[in-house]
């Protein structure tokens, strides 16, 4: 790829996705249920291999994978990410046999991941969450050349795949009162003892949850990575979606700016068709300029992290916080364009209007980008 364009082969790809997702994925993701992990859906991006990718490739080829499926099917799309961000932990810091029990089973898809980091009282402020991983008490413990045990007791919230996931990655304080320092990652079967869930009803219907720990066991083969530096796990995973939660955004965003062409030139008014009215049309040309933008960057900041690039935490945090913004903007306006029809449920754009919300909150809000981004701009000022 050069500076500012794909190569031909992968926007062959991304064509070949957009098509995937209209004609294979789109049929199953409407026969789902709202709210409830599509399994058919799932087991259909394991057999096209995308599900695969998601731990052979890298952050560029996510983000096609995100941006393209978006366009014709943000189920699909959705779906697709999750497993990843679920998986993402087993896949870079699980043992030999963690990986080997779930990693061929998310990639089938045959097995669903969670990634469950936030809590009630700990969403933007991560590190301060309250999930407490103590120590087994010493009748319950293990002989003493057996791994270390604890009981994980709290509350997971906004868990998007709970309760249905068959497996969670799971942030739990292992030492109270040391913020990120003292967070450890567990690898957790939805079927261990303790473990409970319940759905919750969002906006657009998604597959989100919360969960109830009461004293579930876990041992040292649970941990992913290291003890008390499970917060690197959290943001190393989240380094690596940042970027493609903007290609999300970006596809929902060129979907809404297609329907709007289609509609403008169509639509009959005073005369003409509405993309006669200059006001119209400077507002297409508003939502393609601000589309492309946010796509650039997108694919900038992919670029960078798959180079290990040493500015990937800014870079990811502008290309998320630039294309969820840009695609409330475009999806909004497509709704005004478009008047009525858009509102009626149904409709694309009345899909896309629920849908485009959530990712300016989630992986960090947008403030918490900005937060992200002037940190490093005045560290970079102070090092000079
Ligand atoms: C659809 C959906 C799916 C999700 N899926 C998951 C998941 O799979 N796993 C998971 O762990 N979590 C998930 N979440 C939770 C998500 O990560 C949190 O909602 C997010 O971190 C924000 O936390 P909060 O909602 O508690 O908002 P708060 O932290 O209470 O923030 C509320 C608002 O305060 C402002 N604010 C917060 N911090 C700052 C700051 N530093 N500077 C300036 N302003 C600030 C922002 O406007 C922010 O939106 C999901 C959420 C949604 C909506």
């Amino acid at each position: 790829m050069t500076a500012f364009s794909l190569e031909p082969a992968q926007l062959a790809w991304c064509a070949e996705l957009r098509t995937l997702a209209a004609e294979r994925l789109r049929p199953l993701a409407d026969k789902g249920e709202p709210g409830q992990v599509n399994r058919a859906l799932v087991a259909e991006l394991g057999s096209l291999g995308l599900l695969g990718r998601l731990f052979t490739s890298g952050a560029l080829d996510l983000c096609l994978m995100r941006e393209s499926l978006a366009y014709a099917c943000t189920e699909a799309e959705t779906a697709l990410a999750l497993q990843g961000l679920g998986a993402h932990p087993v896949h870079a810091h699980g043992t030999r046999e963690q990986r080997a029990r779930w990693l061929p089973r998310v990639a089938d898809g045959t097995a669903i991941a969670a990634f469950a980091l936030s809590e009630a009282g700990a969403g933007s402020d991560a590190a301060a969450l309250e999930l407490r991983a103590e120590p087994a008490a010493p009748a319950l413990a293990a002989a003493p050349d057996g791994p270390a045990r604890w009981r994980l007791t709290g509350e997971k919230c906004w868990i998007s795949n709970a309760p249905e996931a068959d497996f969670y990655t799971v942030f739990a304080r292992t030492t109270p009162g040391a913020g990120a320092r003292g967070v450890t990652a567990f690898l957790v079967p939805a079927d261990r003892k303790g473990l409970t869930g319940r759905g919750l009803d969002m906006l657009s219907p998604h597959p989100i949850g919360a969960l109830g720990f009461d004293a579930v066991p876990v041992t040292a083969d649970d941990v992913l990575g290291e003890v008390d530096r499970g917060f690197r796990v959290a943001m190393g995973t989240l380094n690596l979606f940042r970027p493609s939660v903007g290609a999300f955004a970006v596809g929902m965003a060129q979907a809404a700016l297609d329907a709007t062409l289609a509609h403008t030139a169509g639509r009959d008014a005073f005369g003409g068709k509405l993309k006669d009215l200059q006001t119209v049309a400077h507002q297409v040309a508003e939502m393609a300029l601000r589309t492309e933008a946010a796509r650039l960057m997108v694919h900038a900041a992919a670029s960078a992290y798959d180079a290990g690039a040493p500015d990937v935490p800014r870079r990811s945090a502008m290309a998320k916080l630039l294309a969820t913004e840009t695609a409330q903007y475009v999806v909004d306006t497509a709704v005004q364009l478009h008047g009525a029809r858009a509102l009626q449920r149904g409709h694309l754009l009345e899909h896309l209007y629920r849908e485009v919300r959530a990712p300016r909150v989630y992986e960090g809000a947008s403030e918490v980008q900005r937060g992200i981004i002037a940190k490093e701009l005045y560290a970079r000022q102070e090092a000079r």
